[in-house]
């Protein structure tokens, strides 16, 4: 693909300030990874032979075998999203008779949307400064008489401490689910992300590190969890009778999301080496840059290298936000890290006020740099070599876009 790099930038050249984009396509913080389109195609063959296009079908079924295999859980349930599967689930597992839900407010923008869906009320909790995880200390401030479910959702780098909040659950006898989207790849001290708690939700949309276009999928050891998320996802049918469970859904994975994601799921040790090359560039570059450091993946077990986070330190020159906005100015789709967090949203559905001062800190500090497959060394020296004319100058590039926008 031509990317169309534009000459190294000077001040002046900045695209905030009128010059042109260092890049004519954009390059964003999807991972929108593809498969050998062959590959893709003999998948997809299997369901244009049997006419099987959705509801259970062969390629769903062996995607669902495979996922099971290699999160070292028993069983495994497809969506057609992330966010379905998550409210199925949750559903499914809160204690009933009480409302709340515990979830991190540093983490995925759409997660309150998700408990509203639920009807439960979410209780924000906060993270721990160094990992940016919530942890089994930050959730047991916020168990009450009304928890019904706790929402571990993994950090974008690195994990949370499974076992910690798996003794919380048992000692409390709330249930425990984890979001472990961004941290799919990853394997911890104590086992693979998907095996832990009561169950873990995924999603395969194609910004995500397994892309079927779109899709989700839940592994669970339970057994009869298995079986009623299986209804759910089927419209609640129980049996031929028309029996229903409550509050059943379409929310099928359809044949052609699976084959993406089996393709893609083959090629993914090549994806995980490209992705640990970008890092690496990444990481050695920006360590010459001060007020600036990537977030280092732990290494000592599997970890996807798919997510660049850098956080922006005191010494770095200007904002994060208005760092962020002179790199989207250049068609560098830099994106803030999960700010503002849900505590601090604009939200027109019930939820618990608090002011998480830790949280409230962070979200102004992380800043997710381009990665995924459209990523390249070439790319990143770009990045890399505006990150460092914004450290030197951002002084001078603040004082000319204030100028400017008094004029
Ligand atoms: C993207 C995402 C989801 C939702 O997945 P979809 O498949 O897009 O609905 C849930 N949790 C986290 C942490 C995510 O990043």
């Amino acid at each position: 693909m031509m990317k169309n790099i534009s000459a190294e930038k000077s001040i002046e050249s900045l695209a905030c300030l009128d010059g042109v984009p260092m890049f004519s396509v954009p390059i964003s913080t999807s991972n929108l990874v593809q498969p050998e389109f062959e590959r893709f195609l003999s998948y997809s063959k299997v369901f244009f032979k049997n006419r099987h296009y959705t509801n259970n079908g062969e390629l769903v079924r062996k995607l669902e075998q495979r996922l099971a295999d290699f999160h070292e859980a028993k069983h495994c349930i497809a969506f057609c999203s992330g966010f379905w599967a998550l409210v199925l689930t949750i559903s499914s597992l809160a204690k009933e008779g009480r409302n709340e839900i515990i979830i991190p407010s540093l983490t995925y923008r759409r997660m309150a949307d998700i408990a509203a869906w639920c009807k439960l009320t979410p209780r924000f909790c906060e993270v721990d400064a160094d990992t940016l995880s919530l942890n089994e200390q930050t959730v047991r401030e916020c168990i009450t008489e009304q928890t019904a479910l706790i929402l571990a959702v993994h950090p974008i780098v690195n994990c949370c401490d499974p076992v910690g909040l798996e003794n919380l659950s048992n000692e409390t006898g709330i249930p425990l689910l984890f979001d472990g989207v961004e941290s799919a790849y990853e394997r911890t001290q104590s086992g693979k992300v998907g095996s832990f708690g009561n169950a873990e939700c995924f999603s395969m949309h194609a910004s995500k590190l397994l892309n079927g276009f779109e899709g989700g999928y839940v592994t669970t050891d339970d057994d009869a969890l298995a079986t009623k998320l299986k209804m759910l996802r089927t419209f609640g049918f129980k049996g031929k009778d028309n029996c229903f469970v409550a509050n059943g859904l379409n929310a099928k994975l359809n044949e052609v999301h699976a084959a993406m994601a089996l393709a893609n799921l083959d090629e993914l040790d090549k994806q995980i080496s490209k992705n640990k090359e970008n890092y690496y560039q990444y990481l050695t570059q920006l360590r010459g840059i001060p007020g600036i450091r990537i977030l280092e993946f732990d290494e000592s077990f599997d970890t996807s290298y798919k997510n660049i986070v850098a956080e922006i330190t005191p010494d770095w020159p200007i904002s994060r936000d208005l760092t962020v906005d002179i790199l989207n100015a250049e068609n560098i789709l830099a994106r803030a890290y999960y700010s503002p967090p849900l505590h601090l949203k604009k939200m027109n559905y019930p939820h618990i006020k608090s002011s998480l001062e830790v949280t409230k800190g962070l979200a102004e500090r992380y800043v997710l740099l381009p990665c995924g497959d459209f990523i390249g060394a070439q790319e990143i020296d770009s990045v890399v070599s505006l990150l460092s004319l914004i450290q030197v100058n951002g002084l001078d590039i603040h004082h000319s876009l204030t100028l400017r926008s008094k004029c």
